[in-house]
C-alpha cells in the first residue's frame, strides 16, 4: 500500500528542523532513516501530513570517544556505529550494532530512530539500559538530557515533548575490569530480537563490584532487571548466584505471545540468555575475546 499522502520537508540543521516540527504541530512526524517510519506509513497505522527529514543535517552522525564518556550522534547507522573504533573497544555495543537486522536495515537506520521510536524490540534502548545510558534532546524550548531509565513510558511512547528531536546518545566508558555481552534470539536476520538481555559486569578481585542486566522484548518497555543485578553485586559468580540472577530476570520481565512466541518460551529465553550473557561478560571482563552474535530458530 502507498503511504497517505504527506509534504516532505528537508532540514538542514538541528534548529530548523524543531521550527518546522513547532510550527506545522501534531501533524507533522521526523523522518530519519525510515526503516521502521516507512513501514508505518505504508501499512497507514499512522498518516502525517508532514513529514521533516533531518537524515542530511551535518554532524550529526559523529561517533566521538570523549575520554570517560562515549557520545554517539542521533544520525549514526547501526553500521557505522558497528565498524567504528568504538565497537572493537567494547564489545558489547559491536554486539547490539551488528546483531540488528541485516545489512540494508543497518545501513539506513540510526540509533536515534532506534530509541525514538519507543519500541520494545529495538536493541538500542535495551543496550543503553545496560551501559546507564542518556539521551541529548533538543526542542522547542532548548536542550535538555534525559536519563535512558523511564524514556520509553509505554509501548512506542516516549517522554520526548512535541518538536523535540533526539541529537546524540551517551555512556560512560566501561570501567577497566568490566565486560559485557548483549545477546538475542530470532527467528532469522532481518527480524526484531524474541528475547534480548544485556549483561555489563564490573569485576574485582574476583567479585562482582557492579552489576547491569537489560531486557528487550520482554514487556512494553525495556526492561532494567535490578534484582537481577543485586543477586550478582558482591558475589563471587557461583552457580547459584547466576541461577538466582537468571530467576530474578525472568520475575522482571513482563512477555506476552505474538508470532515470535508465546510467553513461557520467551521466559524460557530470558533465563537462558541471561546465564549466557553472564558467562560472556565475565570472561570478557577478564581479558578474553569472544565472539558473539544473534542465535537464530
Ligand atoms: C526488516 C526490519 C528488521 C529490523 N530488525 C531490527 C532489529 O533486529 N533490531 C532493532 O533494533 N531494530 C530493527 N529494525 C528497526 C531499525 O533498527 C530501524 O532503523 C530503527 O528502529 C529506526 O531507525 P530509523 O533511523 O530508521 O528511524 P525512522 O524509521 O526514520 O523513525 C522511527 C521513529 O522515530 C522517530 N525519529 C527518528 N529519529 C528521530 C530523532 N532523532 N528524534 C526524534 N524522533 C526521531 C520517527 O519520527 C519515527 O517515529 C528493523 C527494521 C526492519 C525494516
Amino acid at each position: 500500500m502507498y503511504p497517505a499522502p504527506f509534504q516532505y520537508h528537508r532540514a538542514k540543521t538541528v534548529d530548523e528542523a524543531v521550527g518546522l516540527l513547532a510550527g506545522i504541530g501534531e501533524g507533522a512526524r521526523v523522518l530519519a532513516g525510515g526503516q521502521s517510519l516507512l513501514a508505518i506509513l505504508k501499512l497507514r497505522f499512522d498518516e502525517p501530513t508532514d513529514l521533516v527529514d533531518i537524515g542530511r543535517i551535518a554532524n550529526l552522525d559523529q561517533i566521538d570517544d570523549a575520554g570517560e564518556v562515549i557520545n554517539i550522534g542521533a544520525l549514526a547507522t547501526h553500521n557505522r556505529i558497528g565498524a567504528s573504533a568504538i565497537a572493537e573497544a567494547i564489545p558489547i555495543v559491536s554486539d547490539c550494532a551488528n546483531g540488528i537486522a541485516d545489512n540494508q536495515v543497518r545501513n539506513l537506520g540510526t540509533i536515534g530512530g532506534s530509541v525514538a521510536s519507543g519500541d520494545p524490540s529495538c536493541d538500542w534502548p535495551t543496550l543503553l539500559h545496560t551501559l546507564d545510558g542518556e539521551i541529548l534532546c533538543q526542542g522547542p524550548d532548548g536542550a535538555r538530557t534525559l536519563d535512558i531509565n523511564g524514556f520509553v513510558e509505554d509501548l512506542y511512547q516516549t517522554a520526548l515533548k512535541p518538536a523535540e528531536i533526539i541529537t546524540g546518545l551517551r555512556f560512560k566508558k566501561p570501567a577497566a575490569g568490566s565486560g559485557g555481552a548483549y545477546c538475542t534470539f530470532k527467528r532469522c536476520a532481518p527480524a526484531y530480537p524474541t528475547i534480548a538481555v544485556g549483561v555489563q559486569l564490573t569485576i574485582r578481585n574476583g567479585q562482582v563490584d557492579s552489576s547491569r542486566i537489560a531486557l528487550g522484548s520482554a514487556g512494553l518497555t525495556p526492561i532494567r532487571a535490578s534484582a537481577a543485578e543485586a543477586e550478582l553485586t558482591g558475589g563471587s559468580l557461583g552457580a547459584d548466584e547466576i541461577n538466582k540472577a537468571a530467576e530474578a530476570a525472568v520475575a522482571a520481565a513482563d512477555p506476552y505471545d505474538d508470532r515470535r512466541g508465546s510467553a513461557e518460551f520467551k521466559r524460557q529465553l530470558i533465563a537462558t540468555l541471561t546465564k549466557r550473557a553472564i558467562a560472556i561478560a565475565q570472561r570478557r571482563a577478564g581479558g578474553e575475546t569472544v565472539k558473539n552474535s544473534p542465535e537464530y530458530y
